[in-house]
């Protein structure tokens, strides 16, 4: 399918797509709209982040919406409150001209405007697990008319200990209305979910390779693990415009590396599980505005981050989830735009790079690190820049007298040149 016009969408809803700028459907999209948007079914569609899953799920969705009612006609479960957050606003987005908004209901908030939301009419909730059973024991979010019940990353609310509530929300929905449930891996869990609370789900499934930009560029650094936050360095320096995520597998390695990073100068910051949903959000918001151009993250912690235009992403170990690898790079080479994945790589790891070209059906290439050479280079040509922009050095003149001037005069312009870098840069050359 080559254009969305093919659909038959609303008007509105076609209005909002235009205004986003999509321009065609994502091969996950290609494949579930038409069925979603046909006769009701249940269905299970395999997709990570980035593959444009939420739109996948949310047209049909919304198409399906009465604007008139202010029952909960739909519910989508999500495993974090960043995820939540995300996916309301992209509804949100698509919605826009057809009247329709989501409520984003979420643990680690306040219950208040929750319940004046869901009080005031919510067609469409947008949730955390936890949070939703407690409104539904409360008898404040009534499923009775869903006609909608969507599982966003069912994988990953598993992993993170939602099954019994995944099963007390399910066995609440109602037999007439549809689920449909996205998930990057199709595990034994997910698997069992589907088996006992979906009718004949129609499943459709986007390849790995497919899930890959063509323009992202992947490579590899064979080194030893005491060597790497020394590496991380060097690759945001020599980075055009490093705006990038740094993945770590532990909570520990993403805070030694942040406060690494923080120590060396660098405008940095981390997610990871155990911050609380304030600073998270400041996090985020940090990183978006990017007086933060470094996160550093967990897998977990990372979940649903959709953050447009990052250059780099880093695997500082390589996942023993392959299936992450792609989930993660997936967010790098955006729309045609070029990224870069790289990976840190130790002996104990190099057995993994196989699986994971195999898994991805693409090369990763080995590089060199760059030398503190070429880490030099790039920064002197950054300070080149900023001298040759500089406007206002008339100013300076003016402070200037010929005895200084007649300490410099005879000096060669680049023995002149190679001492303001000096002092500019004094952290580079303080070595013996
Ligand atoms: P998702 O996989 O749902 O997290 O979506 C990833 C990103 O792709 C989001 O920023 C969407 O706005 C964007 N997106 C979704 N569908 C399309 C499309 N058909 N064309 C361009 N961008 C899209």
């Amino acid at each position: 399918m080559e254009s969305f016009k093919e659909l038959n969408l609303s008007a509105p809803l076609m209005k909002s797509i235009e205004e986003l700028g999509y321009e065609k459907p994502s091969p996950i999209q290609a494949q579930a709209l038409p069925i979603l948007l046909g006769e009701a079914t249940d269905f299970i569609g395999l997709a990570a982040t980035g593959t444009g899953k939420t739109a996948a799920y949310s047209i049909p969705m919304l198409e399906r919406i009465d604007p008139k009612s202010k029952k909960v006609q739909a519910l989508i479960l999500c495993p974090t409150r960043e995820l939540a957050l995300q996916v309301t606003g992209q509804i949100n987005l698509l919605g826009k001209f057809s009247g329709v908004k989501a409520l984003p209901i979420y643990g680690g908030s306040g219950y208040r405007d929750q319940i004046d939301g869901l009080r005031h009419g919510a067609p469409v909730v947008v949730g955390t697990p936890g949070r939703l059973i407690d409104h539904i024991e409360k008898g404040t979010l009534d499923l009775g008319d869903l006609k909608t019940l969507i599982l966003d990353e069912a994988d990953e609310m598993i992993s993170m200990g939602f099954r019994d509530e995944l099963d007390a929300i399910l066995s609440k929905a109602p037999d007439s209305g549809n689920i449909w449930l996205f998930s990057a891996t199709m595990s034994n869990d997910v698997r069992r979910v589907a088996d006992t609370y979906l009718t004949k789900p129609a499943q459709v499934q986007v390849n790995r390779t497919e899930m890959l930009s063509q323009t992202v560029e992947q490579i590899y650094y064979f080194t030893k693990e005491s060597n790497k936050p020394e590496i991380i360095c060097k690759l945001i320096d020599v980075a055009e415009d490093f705006y990038g995520i740094i993945f770590c597998q532990t909570k520990a390695l993403v805070t030694d590396l942040t406060d690494y990073l923080i120590d060396k100068g660098y405008k940095a910051d981390c997610l990871h599980g155990d911050k609380d949903q304030r600073s998270r959000e400041r996090t985020m918001q940090s990183f978006r505005d990017r007086t933060v151009n470094v996160l550093i993250c967990t897998d977990v912690a990372s979940r649903g981050l959709d953050v447009k235009d990052i250059t780099h992403v880093i695997n500082y170990s390589l996942p023993r989830e392959l299936d992450s690898y792609v989930h993660r790079i997936g967010r790098t080479a955006r729309s045609g735009q070029k990224g870069y994945a790289i990976s840190l790589v130790t002996a104990s790891h190099k057995g993994l790079l196989t699986r994971i070209e195999r898994l991805t059906k693409s090369r990763i290439i080995e590089a060199m690190v760059p030398s503190r050479r070429d880490v030099g280079q790039k920064r002197v040509s950054q300070l080149l820049t900023k001298f040759l922009a500089q406007t206002s050095h008339l100013k300076a003149i003016e402070l200037m007298n010929d005895e200084w001037l007649s300490q410099i005069s005879d000096m060669p312009p680049e023995e002149i040149a190679a001492r303001f870098i000096t002092l500019c840069m004094p952290d580079f050359f303080d070595f013996a």
